[in-house]
């Protein structure tokens, strides 16, 4: 793919309750990070419209993780390549696998967020979380398997980097977009939103310690920051935190 430097904007807005998508343009070639739920598709359909592309004429995708709010219109980019940790992906569908578990899902979400009794609603936000995951989670939409292109074994397009950030889920990927200055990070749910909003609907982090880690180490790239559920941002030299 031929690389003058990718442009990043959003295509859908993160919000408490959706995920950010963003369109990553170098000349005549598009990528898009992260497309949504399900019901988001014609949003999403419609804002290439706007930007006078059609699916067809994106060229790969990038997941930076398989959470249910971020995965599940990969399946309107057949046969393109899908960029993304390949732990992440093992790890999201085992997860979700196991909460359909009627019996001992509660236990088993242990091995996925061992850190699941450190939260006073944990269980409670566990439980609602688990139903939209039964109710949404599809493998189909997530992608085909000849489509994955794992981060383990091959590097992004030329001109993004992967900043590997482990807090929110094993193997989640924030991708950083060095065009001249200021970088770009798509920070995905590594820093969920620029005032650390707990209303957002999402996971407990898989490790706390590492989530409040990944999130500094994004704020300390000083750059345009574009977090999972939120609208973008810049951090500056002088910027308080
Ligand atoms: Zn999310």
């Amino acid at each position: 793919m031929a690389n003058n430097g990718w442009k990043a904007e959003v295509l859908l807005p993160g919000s408490w309750r959706s995920a950010t998508s963003v369109l990553l343009s170098s000349g005549a070639h598009h990528l898009v990070v992260d497309g949504g739920m399900a019901h988001e598709a014609p949003l999403l359909i419609k804002a290439l419209e706007q930007r006078g592309l059609k699916p067809q004429d994106i060229e790969g995708l990038i997941s930076t993780h398989f959470h249910i709010d971020h995965v599940l219109n990969n399946s309107l980019f057949p046969h393109i390549p899908i960029y993304a940790s390949q732990q992440a992906h093992d790890w999201a569908c085992s997860l979700y696998s196991d909460l359909a578990d009627e019996l001992n899902w509660e236990k088993l979400v242990l091995k996925y967020y061992p850190e699941t009794f450190d939260y006073d609603r944990a269980r409670q936000l566990m439980g609602k979380l688990r139903k939209l995951g039964l109710r949404l989670w599809d493998p189909l939409r997530v992608g085909s398997p000849e489509q994955f292109v794992w981060i383990e074994n091959r590097p992004l397009p030329e001109g993004l980097g992967v900043h590997l950030t482990s807090g929110h889920v094993p193997g989640h990927l924030s991708i950083v977009v060095s065009n001249g200055t200021e970088p770009t990070i798509i920070a995905g749910d590594a820093l969920l939103s620029r005032d650390h909003d707990d209303r957002i609907l999402t996971m407990i982090p898989y490790n706390r310690a590492q989530f409040r880690r990944d999130r500094e180490s994004i704020l300390a790239m000083r750059g345009r920051i574009l977090p999972g559920h939120d609208q973008p941002f810049l951090v500056s030299e002088n910027h308080e935190r």
